[in-house]
């Protein structure tokens, strides 16, 4: 059996290390060279616009799937003509683009903060009335680690904050003062089947994650579920998914949905009985799927722009050091790490070796 990938980054090395137990061998598509997780797998060096790899990618792999969104959408459908593409190019249409997401959540019944799309100056200054400050201008499309962003605190911001746009279509989003940060990864066989994680907690600096933890019996983790079930239903969504959410007030409000594996699940890797990796290859090959349930308290680390000695990660007790194969530079997620220990209060000491580790390499 073998999968294609869009792409060779780390979530598709994670893809492929889930994969060879199962016997299962890898092909990626991916423009860079060097892409961190070809050495496992075949590489097609391209663009992933070129038809001539495109179909190669198709013919060779039993399906295909990608490890980021913004997959053109003709290059989905294109490959969707010639074989099984999991997930099915409307969910990355809709992902795509903040407006038509945001459209979307709200049609199926999962609130979303107010939005609304800006192409002018004056067209951001009359939204602004009924966004009310703060508010966030965002590009609709291609952003990503809270690239194509900035906060609205007063009129005196719109001017600069348009600019730095440079003509891209925007939407701009009511701020929403959350208590806290929590995403559900959820996952849909092709036959079905739903599998859904514990929340995860997660702690966002400069728009960027930073620190990911298991949320055993969370009490907001049937609402999650219930929302995460309207999307994977009505999107007859097959992969694994993640939903990004506020908690507010005892409330849950979406902030956009990722159409593949998400970093706030790489703790699924060591923290739950199956990894969200695994559970997205079972799905797409209509295996059944794994437990989903966590094993402990689970936290994980992003390594942002360097990675600290592994001698000294390795040194905290249970702990496990996921390095990529990436050169650092500034602002790239090179590596993780992730600690697991039996309830709160032993986990919570660990946890801040580790985040003391990567406050010292990150340069972001
Ligand atoms: P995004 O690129 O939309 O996932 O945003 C990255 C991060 O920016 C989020 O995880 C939040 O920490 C923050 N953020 C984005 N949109 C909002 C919003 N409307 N209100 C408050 N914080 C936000």
């Amino acid at each position: 059996m073998k999968v294609g990938i869009l792409g060779g980054g780390q979530l598709a090395r994670m893809i492929a290390l889930a994969g060879y137990p199962l016997g299962i061998r890898f092909i990626f598509l991916d423009p860079s060279v060097g892409a961190c997780a070809t050495t496992l797998g075949d590489h097609l060096h391209g663009d992933y616009h070129n038809e001539t790899l495109l179909a190669e990618l198709a013919k060779r792999a039993d399906v295909v799937t990608y490890e980021f969104e913004n997959v053109p959408a003709n290059v989905a459908e294109f490959l969707a003509a010639h074989t099984s593409v999991y997930p099915a190019p409307n969910a990355l249409a809709v992902a795509q683009d903040r407006l038509v997401e945001k459209d979307f959540l709200n049609e199926i019944g999962i609130p979303t903060a107010l939005y609304q799309a800006v192409d002018s100056l004056s067209n951001l200054q009359q939204a602004m009335q009924r966004i009310g400050y703060p508010a966030i201008l965002k590009t609709r499309t291609q952003g990503y680690d809270g690239k194509g962003q900035s906060v609205l605190r007063s009129a005196s911001d719109l001017h600069s904050s348009w600019q730095k746009l440079d003509g891209l279509p925007a939407i701009v989003e009511g701020f929403v003062a959350f208590s806290r940060e929590v995403s559900i990864i959820a996952v849909r066989s092709v036959s079905g089947e739903l599998a859904f994680y514990p929340l995860s907690e997660n702690v966002h600096r400069e728009g960027i994650l930073r620190v990911s933890e298991s949320c055993e019996n969370d009490s907001m983790q049937a609402k999650a579920e219930d929302y995460v079930t309207k999307l994977l239903t009505s999107l007859n969504y097959v992969g694994v998914i993640a939903l990004e959410l506020f908690e507010v007030n005892d409330e849950l409000i979406a902030n956009e949905f990722a159409p593949r594996v998400h970093n706030s699940g790489h703790w699924t890797i060591e923290g739950a009985e199956t990894s969200q990796f695994e559970n997205h290859l079972r799905a797409i090959l209509d295996l059944p799927l794994g437990s989903t349930k966590s094993v402990g308290k689970t936290a994980m680390v992003n390594f942002i722009g360097g990675k600290p000695e592994s001698e000294r990660v390795l040194a905290i007790e249970n702990t496990h050091l996921h390095l990529y194969g990436k050169a650092s530079r500034k602002g790239r997620k090179v590596a993780h790490a992730t600690v697991r220990a039996a309830n709160h209060d032993t986990l919570e000491p660990l946890k801040k070796k580790l985040i003391a580790l990567a406050n010292e390499v990150d340069d972001s």
